[in-house]
This record gives structure tokens, C-alpha cells and sequence, in this order.
């Protein structure tokens, strides 16, 4: 190899959009592998994640961020909203995803956040398999153009995988040079014991409906690999008494289900067998609770 072709390019890109827009979706596509928990509900991704794509020369670090949230009221809000803006301070590119051709007043206002970075801008069109009629692209991305001086405008379908390759090409071209930061085959900078507690309350979010809203948190009490098996056990804390009820679901099987589930992506990921136990305590006004926040791993 000759000097010129070991220079390396490295850069953090933030995926910015109002919940639901398919940041996570995305993410897990591009890093071609499952590292964010997604649902049909918003505020399913709490904490900030990277999620780290080494492709030729470029290292590509992602940082997927919680739902913006409008609504002030609880802690766990005021700590997704306090890690967008600190965020947005830290990185090299940023992708700001709008649901199909529309601006909501959620994306006007995340927009105006947004363009107080430094850096480009892509807007990212997503799920246009869902657009009923494609001819209405192009008008868009006029319009759009005129609301701010994008860097780049780019239609995907995160779920379907149409664009999205073109999209981490254009990603590539952003990059500043730069050593990579992270091990060429490291996909996050998350643990597998904090991965293992996410894929737990994926499956609880996509179970539950609306039954159970968001106060869920999901700690991994046991974490072991014995003979190439890890045996893992994992406590869920509900709000209420009648949450947990709806949670173990009659003879236990929801819960079964839940388990199931999240077993088959932890064998997955880890590339091993796992035996998973679950737990369900009650713990009331967590979510509302600064102290009981940190103390399940929410930090600062
Ligand atoms: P986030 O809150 O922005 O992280 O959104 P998620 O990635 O959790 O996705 C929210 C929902 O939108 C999930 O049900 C996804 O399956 C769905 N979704 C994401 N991207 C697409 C897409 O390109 N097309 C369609 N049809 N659905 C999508
Ligand atoms: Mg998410």
C-alpha cells in the first residue's frame, strides 16, 4: 500500500428528526446490523447510540438521537431534548429526517435548532415506498431548497433499503480526514449487556401497544457466559401493579413471548446461545425521578 491510500477519513454524522421518522431504522440499515431498538411508537430510542460503519478509507460514526420532545414536563424529556442540543455542538454532518413530503411544525422548529450548527445539513426524504405518487418529489425538493441552503437532499426508504447505499456514498464525500476513531469491525460503542436490555424493551414497546406507555425500564441483573452460553437475566420495572399484570399476560405469556423474541435477536447479534431469564417489579414515578434515571444508566 503507498502513503497516499492509508489516509484515513472519520467523522460524526447526527441522525435529527421528530419521532418516528425512521433515525433508528435507518442506523441499524446503514451499519448493517441491528444496534437501535425501533418501534411504531415515539420515544422508543432514549439514550444517544453510535452506530460505526468502516467502509474503504471512511469510518462513518452515526449518533442516533431520542425523539425531540415538546413537552417538558418529566425528566426523562428534559434529558432527551438536553442530549439533542449537545449533540448537534459535536459533530461533522447532520441528516434531518422528515417523514415523506411534508413539514410539520415539529420539523419547522427541530429545522431551527438545527441550522445553529456549524456544519452541513442533509435533508433526508424517508419513506417514499409509502408515497403514493413519486412525481411530487421533485416539486418537494424545490420547495425544500427554499426553506434552507441544504447541503445535500436525498429520498430513502430506510425499511426497504432504496437509496440508502447512494446516501452513506454521499456520507462518505463529507468526511474530514481524520484517524478512525473506533476498531475497524466495532459496530457501536454500546455493550452487549446494555444491548441485551434494549432488545428486551424493543419487544416490550412492540407487544404492549398502547396499553403500557413509556415509564418501562428494563435492568440486566445477571450477565454470564458459562460453556459458550450466556445466561442472562433481565428485571423490568413497570409503574403500576396493573402494568405488570398486562405484562405477564395470562399463564405467563406474553412474557414468554416477550422473552422469546428478544432471545432470538441477543443470539443473533452475539453470534451465540443465550438463556434469558425475565423478571417484573413494580417501581412507581420512576420516569419522573432524576436519581432513579441515573440510576438505570441514564447519564449526564
Ligand atoms: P425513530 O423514532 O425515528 O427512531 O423511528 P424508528 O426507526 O423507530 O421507526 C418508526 C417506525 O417507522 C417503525 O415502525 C419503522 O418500521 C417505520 N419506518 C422506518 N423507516 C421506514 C420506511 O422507510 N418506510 C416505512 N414504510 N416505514 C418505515
Ligand atoms: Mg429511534
Amino acid at each position: 500500500m503507498n502513503e497516499e491510500s492509508q489516509v484515513q477519513h472519520c467523522g460524526r454524522v447526527a441522525l435529527i428528526g421528530k419521532p418516528n421518522v425512521g433515525k433508528s431504522t435507518l442506523l441499524n440499515h446503514l451499519v448493517g446490523q441491528k444496534v437501535s431498538i425501533t418501534s411504531r411508537k415515539p420515544q422508543t430510542t432514549r439514550q444517544r447510540l453510535l452506530g460505526i460503519k468502516t467502509l474503504g478509507s471512511a469510518q462513518i460514526i452515526y449518533v442516533d438521537t431520542p425523539g425531540y420532545q415538546q413537552s417538558y414536563k418529566k425528566a426523562l424529556n428534559r434529558h432527551m431534548n438536553k442530549t439533542i442540543s449537545s449533540t448537534l455542538m459535536d459533530v461533522d454532518l447532520v441528516l434531518f429526517m422528515i417523514d415523506r413530503l411534508r413539514f410539520f411544525e415539529e420539523d419547522e422548529h427541530l429545522l431551527e435548532n438545527i441550522t445553529k450548527a456549524k456544519c452541513p445539513v442533509f435533508l433526508v426524504i424517508n419513506k417514499i415506498d409509502e408515497l403514493a405518487d413519486r412525481e411530487q418529489l421533485l416539486p418537494f425538493i424545490d420547495m425544500a431548497k427554499s426553506k434552507y441552503a441544504f447541503a445535500e437532499i436525498v429520498p430513502v426508504s430506510a425499511l426497504k433499503e432504496q437509496n440508502t447505499e447512494a446516501l452513506e456514498g454521499t456520507i462518505v464525500r463529507y468526511l474530514p480526514e481524520n484517524d478512525w476513531t473506533f476498531p475497524e469491525d466495532q459496530l457501536t460503542d454500546r455493550n452487549s449487556r446494555y444491548l441485551a436490555a434494549e432488545f428486551v424493551r424493543e419487544k416490550i414497546t412492540r407487544q404492549m401497544g398502547d396499553e403500557l406507555p413509556y415509564e418501562v425500564a428494563v435492568e440486566i441483573e445477571e450477565f454470564k457466559l458459562v460453556d459458550e452460553i450466556y445466561h442472562i437475566s433481565a428485571l423490568i420495572l413497570v409503574e403500576r401493579d396493573g402494568q405488570k399484570k398486562m405484562l405477564i399476560g395470562d399463564a405467563g405469556g406474553r412474557l414468554k413471548l416477550i422473552g422469546t423474541e428478544a432471545r432470538k435477536d441477543m443470539e443473533n447479534l452475539f453470534g451465540c446461545k443465550v438463556m434469558l431469564k425475565l423478571w417484573v417489579k413494580v417501581k412507581s414515578g420512576w420516569s419522573d425521578d432524576e436519581r432513579a434515571l441515573r440510576s438505570l444508566g441514564f447519564e449526564n
